[in-house]
């Protein structure tokens, strides 16, 4: 049979009628099981060593069209549903988007297992199975509310294994389910996703229009929620047993698994490693060890198998995002762990006396960085910026000690889901120009530089563009309902809410864009700014600056003088389906976080890859895109991380004598304008300008000045349309470096040494 042959067979065992009758819906269930039974077929990677790649999230996104995609069935599905009058496009919007992830931490680990998977590399993912996600963001009264995200339905790519494991603590056992999803590679083998559950999971725990949830209730709520509300002491103890939890099943797994391949513990560094992604699965350490003595090893033994065996990744130098916990909150839920740690930290401090270098510090708080730091064998920033900083000053004092431990790991994302799946016409055009080499290896990319000056490609490019826009701004209509104009330059910011990501730098220059139209002067085009991006629901003035962006929005949107030049749309709960839509649209990629303070970003990466150009700060990988692409195909502005990082250090940031200069103070004050009070919460705008010139503390306003004025020059640069389209060109064809099979074969080679071991 065929595969259409086999697909109408399918449809009429399950709905019991033609494929043509059927709904979105229907059909969505019959290619799910018919994936799901080509992904069965599929051969798991496998050797002696395998890799767990642990991590609170994976942010993997719809999962239909990207495993058609990488099994090779895409094409025959969707000449199939087109010929029921259907496509593939129709029918994801029926499959949910499981919601496991925050943000680009996330995304990465997803990014990473595609690569895996791809490049025949035996590894698995690790991560809970939180039933409502972290949260999904409605807006009302231009505020952002966080509801649940349920995700899981009784057709769903999760299976269950049917293997339990029991966890432990202080006061209570408890069952862990766990659930797998298929990981299949491009052409080429699979991996899994392990998602354990807690069993006894109690869904109606959470409030009807919320998130909250009775925080104490830990044999109920264990796995409803990815980073439960932390701002009180059982949300902060909730985190605990969830970290516990996870690192309790993945090394009952890891031992497990290394002893059904033939290990005899001693040996496990043979079998297996463990990639720790940021500190949140860092008791895997303590818990491996504590399990290696309960079968019978020395400690000795034990630590020195699980220092050979376990890698760090850092994800950021903020402070907050550093774990301390208290080792009373560690005592309470894990009382089991407890002497390992101190022995841990005995030792660490014989050796490394120091304060600072302390696992457990003189208040008795526990940094979990530390425990990954003294007790792994390898330690990785994510872009060469961020492994310089962590060098130079963040772990520095770590870095004298273990020089050899440290190394940089440029983030990557993969190119099924970011090109091949998310922008077809745009890859169609490059395979027609460079053949189909580029899928498997991105650096053939660079062939694309021979079309720099063929005006008839570079108008095919900027056609694509454009049939991209359309698709965006019918979606922005019906997300945002504001009619962006698809003639219009699209200027994108989409990520995480994060005042270090300066949301409100961008804001100022929308504000200043909109009071030189209301003054007549009028920019030679259209511009559609877009944004989109959760904030944590504790976090104000991340809140406040939704606030003022949705404000914005509507006081745009309703001037009828205003709207034709100048469009605003902050997207509703951006997720990847929404950046999916949203980058191979996008002319103007914003990533103007505070230089130093973006550890890599892969958003930038994405939107290069779709021929958007940066607009950005010396920060985090923009750095290596500058390099690649050579200043004439990127515009960079503001201060260096090092003159940030000195001024911290100074202390003397003062956000007043910038606040003068010329109209910056005008723009600040319009957050507090009598338009936009009349439309928002005056409150909320007050705290939000406060926060700007009194403490500022992401120097938004030194950089105004020079991030106008780049923004300028690129609008006006834009108006050569084939000196824009060939920057384009350079920006997909410079994008190759940074493939998730490029970082992940980067990882093997210096870290995890999968294909030496396992090649015969
Ligand atoms: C890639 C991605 C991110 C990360 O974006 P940055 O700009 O690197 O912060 C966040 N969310 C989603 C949905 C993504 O796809």
């Amino acid at each position: 049979m065929n595969c259409a042959e086999q697909l109408n067979s399918l449809v009429r065992k399950r709905w019991g009628k033609a494929s043509a009758a059927c709904d979105a819906h229907q059909l969505y269930t019959v290619l799910l099981d018919f994936c799901k039974a080509a992904m069965g077929r599929q051969t798991h990677n496998s050797g002696k060593k395998k890799l767990y790649y642990l991590s609170m999230e994976f942010l993997v996104g719809r999962l239909l069209a990207g495993n058609l995609l990488n099994l090779g069935l895409y094409d025959d599905v969707d000449a199939w549903l087109r010929e029921n009058g259907s496509s593939l496009a129709d029918i994801e919007a029926s499959e949910p988007e499981p919601s496991l992830g925050n943000g680009g931490l996330g995304r990465l680990a997803a990014c990473y297992l595609d690569s895996c998977a791809t490049l025949g590399l035996p590894a698995d993912g690790i991560c809970l199975c939180y039933h409502f996600g972290l949260f999904r963001q409605a807006f009302e009264d231009h505020k952002q509310h966080a509801l649940r995200n349920p995700w899981i339905e009784s057709d769903s790519w999760l299976e269950d294994t049917g293997r339990r494991y029991a966890v432990q603590f202080a006061d209570t056992q408890v069952e862990a389910a766990l659930y797998d999803v298929d990981v299949p590679g491009y052409q080429n083998g699979s991996g899994r996703l392990h998602l354990f559950d807690l069993a006894t999971t109690d869904e109606s725990l959470v409030e009807k229009d919320g998130i909250g949830f009775d925080k104490t209730a830990i044999t109920k709520n264990l796995t409803l929620f990815l980073y439960p509300d932390d701002s009180g002491r059982d949300g902060r103890l909730l985190r605990v047993y969830q970290e516990y939890f996870m690192a309790s099943c993945a090394a009952q797994l890891i031992l497990e698994e290394a002893e059904a391949r033939g290990s005899n513990l001693h040996d496990l560094a043979d079998y297996a490693v463990v990639q720790i992604n940021d500190t949140h699965p860092s008791m895997v350490i303590p818990e491996l060890i504590r399990l290696l003595m309960q079968r019978g090893l020395e400690i000795d033994e034990a630590i020195a198998i699980v220092e050979s065996l376990c890698a760090f990744t850092n994800h950021t130098i903020l402070a907050e995002a550093l774990e301390k916990w208290p080792m009373e909150y560690i005592g309470e839920v894990a009382p089991q762990i407890v002497p390992v740690l101190w022995e841990l930290d005995l030792r660490a401090k014989e050796k490394y006396p120091a304060p600072p270098l302390a696992i457990i510090d003189e208040d008795n708080r526990v940094h979990m960085a530390h425990i990954d730091i003294h007790y792994g064998f390898s330690v990785n920033g994510v872009a060469a910026l961020h492994t310089g900083i962590l060098e130079k000053s963040e772990l520095a004092d770590f870095y004298k000690i273990y020089p050899e431990k440290f190394g940089n790991k440029t983030n990557g994302v993969t190119f099924r889901r970011w090109l091949l799946a998310c922008n077809r016409p745009l890859a169609a055009l490059i395979e027609e120009l460079i053949g189909p080499g580029f899928k498997t290896d991105a650096t053939q990319l660079e062939k694309l530089l021979d079309y720099k000056k063929d005006a008839a490609v570079l108008r095919r490019l900027d056609a694509i563009k454009q049939e991209n826009k359309q698709r965006l701004a019918a979606f922005l209509q019906e997300n945002t309902g504001v009619a962006v104009d698809p003639g219009a330059v699209f200027d994108i910011q989409v990520k995480r809410l994060h005042e270090y990501k300066r949301q409100q730098l961008n804001l100022l220059w929308v504000i200043r864009q909109y009071l030189a139209i209301k003054a007549g002067r009028l920019p030679k085009r259209s511009i559609a700014v877009v944004l989109g991006g959760k904030a944590a629901p504790a976090y104000v003035t991340a809140q406040d600056i939704i606030h003022l962006a949705l404000c914005l929005q509507q006081l745009i949107d309703s001037d009828a003088a205003v709207r034709p030049h100048l469009q605003l749309a902050m997207i509703e709960n951006y997720n990847v389906s929404a950046a999916e839509l949203a980058i191979p649209a996008c002319d103007i990629s914003e990533q103007i976080s505070l230089a130093s303070k973006e550890a890599s970003g892969t958003g930038n990466m994405k939107f290069m890859l779709n021929g958007a150009v940066t607009l950005g700060t010396m920060d985090g990988a923009n750095v290596e895109i500058a390099q690649l692409v050579g200043r004439e195909n990127i515009y960079i502005f503001g201060e260096s991380s090092d003159k940030v990082i000195a001024r911290y250090k100074a202390e003397d940031y003062d956000p007043l004598p910038y606040y003068a200069i010329d109209d910056i103070g005008r723009l600040v004050d319009f957050i507090v304008s009598r338009e936009l009070i009349a439309i928002g919460d005056r409150a909320c705008l007050a705290r939000l300008h406060r926060e700007l010139i009194a403490k500022d503390w992401f120097m938004t306003l030194p950089d105004a000045q020079s991030y106008f004025a780049a923004r300028d020059r690129m609008l006006a640069d834009y108006e050569d349309r084939p000196a824009w389209a060939a920057k384009m060109l350079v920006n997909i064809a410079k994008a190759g470096f940074f493939s998730s099979d490029r970082a992940v074969a980067e990882y093997d080679r210096d870290i995890w040494r999968l294909s030496g071991q396992n090649s015969p």
